[in-house]
């Protein structure tokens, strides 16, 4: 996500109002449950039926996880808009409650510490937010919660098998690689997505509609373009290859910056109306407007980069909790000013800056400061946006002053190696860029990460 000419976007635009509930009805449980339980959720298999009139879905979800250490609490999971909800368990029906938000499950003898265990969960729901329909195709946005049952813990990853069952003449976008298409019923098909690789649940998500689809290539690596006919988009195949042109370069430069492959061997984006900005592991959804404003400007294809970069920064390393945001979007910021900086030059680098400066000026006047990160857990809706986007761009900026071209690019490349597929907290970033820097950053993090002063920045 981003935020820029005053669009808030990504991730962002439903933070507040949407999972933070999760969290809050966890610790009232604790209260009326008696020791909290912990689980670590491996895996995710769901069969999902979108309903674009209804703007609806039907489906089920079996859940695996394994019990860690910890109390005897229930298995607690998002319930949001979520009704006509079956627990089961190797088929026996399992008792749950609804409360808030939250899917409380109940098991009938307590579970061991480290045993593996799965819960089936049919159920419908109509989601205010976190998908949107549309008649001619739906996608999801931020947050998972809204449309899957699941987890909230943004550090517990898992892996995501997704079948949808649809009407044959709509393509899907999902995570991981498509394994398989079957017929169905009624002139309908089942696509088989799956996602190896533990992501970040946030990061799950689909597309479904009446795109038409283009590829390029890069390194045996394919990047998809999906995008609408051109009388409803204005963008036809020209148009995509200009607005998207780039993006072979930004693979290139992202991998070189990480030392890491594209995390999933392929990369789709989705052209969406409107304004849209939102990763999901492996694919993204990108606004037609935006499109259209690269055709006119080109410099102003910082979306495109935004959510490539986050495959390396935010889906593969991401940060363990909402005090470390910084690293998932302050990183992917500055990595953007960056790539703006190879294309382009210096001088779109140091505009990139200014913005960022000008943005963390603005909401310092309305008398919202804030650290960039913290020492003890925040929640979702403590965020402070703007800080955590452009103060964390600028943070990283001063690093590479600091530190000169050499030993940051080092550090940031060892930084990414070491906690690719991961959960990171400041202090492993900082720790890696000690290491290869041989320099103290306690006082650098306690002034700039830590604190709430503003540099000065003079080009
Ligand atoms: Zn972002």
């Amino acid at each position: 996500m981003i935020i820029k000419n005053n669009t808030l976007l990504c991730l962002l635009l439903t933070l507040a109002v949407t999972v933070s509930n999760t969290g809050v009805s966890a610790h009232t449980l604790t209260a009326d449950f008696g020791e909290k339980a912990s689980f670590d959720v491996l895996h995710y298999d769901a069969s999902l039926t979108p309903d674009l009139i209804e703007k609806a879905i039907d489906g089920r979800v079996t859940v695996t996880a394994k019990k860690l250490s910890g109390g005897k609490g229930p298995l607690v999971l998002s319930a949001k808009y979520k009704t006509a909800i079956k627990v089961t368990s190797d088929d026996v029906k399992l008792s749950y409650q609804i409360l808030d938000d939250d899917l409380v499950i109940n098991f009938h003898s307590p579970l061991t510490v480290d045993q593996r265990f799965s819960v089936d969960i049919e159920y419908h729901a109509a989601p205010k937010r976190g998908m949107r329909f549309y008649p001619d195709h739906m996608f999801t946005v931020y947050h998972t919660g809204n449309w899957l049952v699941s987890h909230a813990d943004i550090a517990d990853k898992a892996s995501f098998d997704l079948t949808l069952v649809h009407d044959k003449k709509l393509k899907t976008i999902g995570n991981g690689h498509l394994v398989s298409q079957k017929p169905a019923a009624a002139g309908k098909v089942y696509s088989h997505w799956q996602q190896q690789t533990p992501i970040p649940l946030y990061t799950f998500g689909f597309a479904l509609g009446e795109f038409l689809q283009q590829s390029t290539a890069y390194n045996n690596q394919a990047v998809n373009f999906f995008y609408r006919p051109v009388q409803l988009s204005g963008l036809n195949r020209e148009k995509i290859k200009d607005v998207f042109a780039d993006v072979p370069d930004m693979v290139r430069f992202f991998e070189e910056k990480s030392a890491i492959a594209l995390p999933n061997k392929q990369y789709s984006y989705v052209v969406v109306p409107g304004t849209v900005a939102q990763e999901a592991a492996g694919f993204s959804m990108v606004g037609e407007k935006f499109a259209h404003t690269v055709l006119e400007q080109p410099g102003e294809n910082w979306f495109i980069a935004h959510e490539l970069a986050h495959e390396w920064w935010g889906n593969s390393i991401t940060c363990a909790g909402f005090s470390h945001f910084w690293l998932n979007e302050g990183l992917v910021q500055f990595m953007v000013a960056a790539y703006q900086q190879h294309l382009f030059g210096e001088q779109a680098y140091h505009r990139e800056i200014k913005l960022a400066l000008a943005r963390v000026k603005k909401v310092v006047a309305k008398g919202r400061n804030a650290p960039l990160a913290f020492d003890t857990e925040i929640a979702e809706q403590d965020i402070n946006h703007s800080i955590v986007y452009n103060k964390g761009a600028l943070v990283f900026y001063l690093l590479r002053e600091k530190l000169g071209e050499q030993h940051f690019w080092q550090a940031l490349k060892a930084y990414s190696l070491a906690f690719a597929g991961k959960s990171v907290v400041t202090d492993d970033l900082k720790q890696v860029f000690e290491q290869v820097s041989g320099s103290n950053l306690s006082p650098f993090f306690q002034r700039w990460v830590y604190g709430e002063e503003i540099p000065v920045i003079k080009f």
